[in-house]
């Protein structure tokens, strides 16, 4: 488990995406109203670490866009009942502010009352799949209201990306990660809806090895490198970019709430032993396949 003690990083950012990626897609941006943002920066100030870049959702998306970014998939997690319609709202009109370069991703609160209504309203809003944290919302991956998700999503072919991983875990959450998440749980939810796509952020950390494997076994599988590639948390299991099944890795920053420069991961895989071929996947390709973007 993480500690609160992690560092405050101060390396220095680069002006641009190296030009050796482009086109990138962003699959991992977070955006809030402003409100719930300043309780998020306040909760990581004093739980898990300093976030370097405390603006709001436009200038953010902005940030990212002016520096070459070319896509973001722009993601919010409701953390309780009740809230889920309104930021679902909010995300719909940042797509529009930003028309065509962010792809936006609904919330609901596994449980809550008529989370399936909820989920198809923001569809018809033209959000393009769903976002959920275990360590957030507290939810049991195998139980009746995430199978009505889970339906619902590959009803509609939306993608669901799902923090089920353990880590980053801070004892400050309601519930346990490690008693919630796990690597054989989500490979039941896997084989039990097979045509619902699942993206599960931070290459699985902290059973990143496990979640290498799965997604060798599974083609509706993917995994995000969002703060595992650098090298701010201590990461015993690590494994080489290289090493991965390429079709099934995505970039994606954890931006804005990061402790470290906004670049400090697209250099890690520029200077990663990939091949053109690769690098265009992980960047563009496999973003665009499992969100079904289709424009640059
Ligand atoms: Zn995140």
């Amino acid at each position: 488990m993480l500690n609160t003690s992690l560092p405050v990083m101060d390396d220095k950012e680069g002006d641009g995406v190296p030009t050796k990626l482009l086109p990138v897609m962003d699959t991992h941006v977070h955006i809030f109203p402003g409100q719930i943002f300043q309780a998020v920066w306040q909760w990581f100030d004093v739980h898990a670490w300093r976030i370097r870049y405390q603006m709001t959702s436009s200038d953010l998306l902005e940030f990212l866009l002016s520096r070459g970014i070319n896509h973001i998939v722009a993601m919010q997690y409701a953390h309780k009942p009740g809230m889920a319609r309104f930021l679902n709202r909010y995300m719909a009109e940042k797509c529009r502010e930003f028309s065509g370069k962010i792809t936006g991703l609904a919330t609901v609160f596994p449980g809550e009352d008529e989370a399936e209504i909820i989920l198809e309203q923001a569809f018809d809003l033209g959000l393009k799949g769903v976002k959920l944290h275990a360590h957030v919302q507290c939810f049991e991956m195998n139980s009746p209201e995430m199978n009505k998700l889970y339906e619902c999503c590959q009803k509609h072919d939306k993608p669901m990306v799902m923090h089920v991983s353990r880590e980053p875990k801070s004892p400050a959450y309601k519930c346990d990660p490690y008693v919630l998440c796990s690597v054989d749980k989500l490979e039941t939810v896997i084989k039990n809806f097979p045509d619902l796509k699942i993206c599960v952020p931070h290459l699985g950390f902290d059973e990143i090895l496990a979640y290498k494997n799965l997604i060798e076994k599974y083609d509706n599988l993917w995994l995000d490198t969002a703060m595992t590639i650098t090298d701010y948390f201590p990461i015993y299991e690590s494994v080489p970019l290289n090493q991965y099944r390429s079709d099934r890795i995505m970039y994606g920053s954890d931006f804005p709430n990061i402790p470290y420069a906004w670049d400090r991961e697209l250099k890690v895989i520029q200077k990663a032993e990939l091949s053109q071929n690769s690098l265009e996947k992980i960047c563009w390709h496999n973003g665009a396949q499992f969100f079904n973007i289709n424009k640059i």
